[in-house]
């Protein structure tokens, strides 16, 4: 193919269309999909250094009649876009504290549900009565919850975002800063804002095997997170060497396919021996 401008133009905007296209499906499919019941949760299990079940992360999955199943990745950003996530957003709090409560029913022992919650959603005047509502109507405690946020929405509004953070802490829900080292902003937010845990990507964990520069830099951010008193959780961990690595680094929580993969809420039931 030619290297020209005007090439590169005709070259990708079918590749465009190509995209637009796969979105206005997914937005055309995806607008009562909830009322449809095509989405529920899966549950991936997080580990304690003891090797322990220290909590389950809430997962979307979807399966639309009409498109299979579509990975989380492909239809977040569409539901970010549309609005759609806060219906969604809204059902996915609701559906993971009734299932931990539904769990705890079983004598499945389960300490905490850990729950994804998008910007736009976060950004709602009531996102905090909605969580408290969640509990009181589950009959669970803040500790039992930790909401996963983005370092994108954090540094938006920051008055508004570190006056909903401090009634979710003074709940005693904890606050994980995902993909943590992914989203080229400041630290600042980090001095003021009561985040108890920073989850490193796991790009971070997945480089351990394969650049040496890796080590180093999750030894940082486990570091800066301890200096502040906040735990860290390395996600994505693959293999047993990055595992023995992560451990090593004194992550106090670990998640990956190595240790477990999501699964249905069903798997999770039962005593644990
Ligand atoms: P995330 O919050 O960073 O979630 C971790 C993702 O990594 C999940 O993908 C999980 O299945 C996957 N994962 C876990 N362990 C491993 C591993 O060892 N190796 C690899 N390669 N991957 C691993 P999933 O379920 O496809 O979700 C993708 C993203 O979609 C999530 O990333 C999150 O940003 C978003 N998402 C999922 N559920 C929700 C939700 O209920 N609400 C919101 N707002 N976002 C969600
Ligand atoms: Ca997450
Ligand atoms: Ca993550
Ligand atoms: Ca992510």
């Amino acid at each position: 193919a030619k290297q020209g401008g005007k090439n590169n133009i005709t070259f990708y905007s079918p590749e465009m269309n190509a995209v637009d296209a796969a979105r206005s499906s997914i937005e055309k499919h995806l607008r009562g999909a909830l009322e449809r019941k095509e989405l529920s949760l899966v549950y991936q299990p997080l580990h304690d250094l003891g090797g322990g079940l220290a909590g389950v992360e809430a997962l979307l999955r979807w399966h639309s009649p009409a498109l299979g199943h579509v990975p989380p990745a492909s239809f977040i950003p569409v539901a970010e876009d549309t609005g759609l996530i806060l219906p969604i957003g809204q059902h996915v709090i609701q559906e993971a504290c009734r299932q931990l409560a539904a769990w705890r029913q079983a004598g499945t022992d389960i300490a905490r549900v850990s729950i994804n919650v998008s910007p736009a959603q976060f950004a709602q005047e009531d996102f905090v009565d909605v969580v408290r509502r969640a509990l009181h109507r589950h009959r669970l405690e803040g500790r039992e919850l930790e909401l996963e946020l983005t370092e994108r929405m954090i540094i938006r509004d920051v008055d508004a975002v570190s006056r909903k953070l401090s009634e979710l802490r003074a709940l005693g829900i904890r606050i994980s800063i995902d993909d943590f080292g992914t989203g080229n902003s400041a630290l600042n937010y980090l001095m003021t804002l009561p985040v108890t845990t920073l989850k490193v990507d796991q790009a971070f964990i997945q480089a351990l095997d394969r650049q040496p520069g890796a080590y180093r830099v999750v030894q940082a951010i486990v570091a800066l997170g301890h200096a502040l008193g906040m735990d860290v959780v390395a996600e994505g961990v693959e293999t047993p060497a990055q595992l023995l690595q992560v451990r090593e680094l004194g992550c106090e929580r670990t998640q990956g396919f190595l240790l477990g993969r999501p699964v249905r809420p069903e798997a999770l039931l039962g005593p644990r021996d």
